[in-house]
């Protein structure tokens, strides 16, 4: 089963929320169980190893293909810049460009050339690491600083998590980048479920409502709501969840407490153990949610 915590903006609480319920899955789990999995996709800013305290064993390099121009052989055709979608590459009358940091590794230049002038070469753009942490396995993806592509770095996450057979019959939880673009769909894709993590606020709403429209209406995900800061706002949020059938799974106040915990990098189940029933409900809760959506 594979649980993915999101939302449609950042700073709304969605590690304090993956870290806890991964630690309560954790603690359910006994002997002969297979260690549950959280996987932090946030790949610009990945924090959850300093909440669970990690113990890294293992680190991957991720890697992307860039076109290599051979001078000698291109005849200044043009063809390469044509094809690409994304303006990487220019051909200029006495020489051919290359702008690697635009470049999606399509290939389509190198399939295109003429001359056969183009190879492509690897080019380090981040990391996956790989460990443990207080009964759990821990994977982090982490984009190298000035790449602007999270997307193959999640991808690679998601892949070395399942070659090592952490998906299988144990829980995943994975921890997915905020906002709606390409990287949080690469972060949903093949998830059995969706936890939205929001604040209620006309902002939290508006955030809402794109992730709800990526996760369920574009991804066709099983969606529940968890309200962060929950101090009742303007109750647009919870008239919102009502009034489109979604199952608020989460309610966490806004307390100082909570906050003091979050920045001192303690889980919340952890810092304050009275929030343990809470968040064994919601997981209980978002675990009927998907098992309900399976065929
Ligand atoms: S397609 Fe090949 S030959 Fe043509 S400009 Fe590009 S690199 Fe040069
Ligand atoms: S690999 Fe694709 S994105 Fe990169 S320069 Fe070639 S055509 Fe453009």
């Amino acid at each position: 089963m594979r649980l993915v915590i999101a939302s449609g903006k950042g700073g709304t609480g969605k590690t304090l929320v993956a870290t806890s319920l991964a630690l309560v899955a954790a603690e359910r789990a006994t002997g002969s169980d297979a260690l549950p999995a959280l996987l932090d996709a946030d790949v610009e800013a990945p924090n959850v190893a300093l909440f669970v305290r990690a113990e890294v064993s293992e680190t991957v390099a991720v890697e992307r293909l860039v076109p290599v121009v051979n001078a000698a052989l291109c005849t200044h055709c043009g063809r390469c810049a044509e094809v690409c979608q994304f303006n990487a590459i220019a051909a200029l009358p006495t020489q051919t460009l290359v702008f690697a940091e635009l470049c999606h590794g399509c290939g389509s230049c190198a399939l295109q050339c003429p001359a056969g002038a183009i190879t492509e070469e690897p080019q380090p753009m981040g990391r996956v690491t790989l460990g443990q942490a207080a009964g759990l396995r821990l994977g982090e993806g982490e984009l190298q600083v000035g790449e602007a592509m999270a997307t193959p770095v999640i991808r690679a996450l998601k892949h070395e998590a399942q070659r090592r057979g952490w998906d299988g019959e144990a829980l995943t939880i994975i921890d997915a980048p905020p906002g709606t673009a390409c990287p949080v769909i690469e972060a949903l894709r093949g998830a059995d479920a969706a936890l939205l993590v929001t604040e209620p606020t006309p902002f939290g709403l508006h955030d809402l409502r794109m992730a709800v429209e990526v996760a369920r209406d574009v991804l066709g995900l099983p969606v529940g709501v968890a309200i962060n800061r929950d101090d009742g706002g303007d109750g647009s949020v919870a008239a919102y969840c009502a009034q489109e059938g979604l199952p608020v799974l989460l309610r966490l106040p806004l307390e100082r407490e909570i906050a003091a915990a979050y920045s001192d990098g303690q889980p919340l189940v952890t810092a304050l153990p009275r929030y343990r029933p809470t968040f064994e409900a919601a997981l209980d809760a978002l675990l009927a949610l998907a098992e309900e959506a399976q065929p």
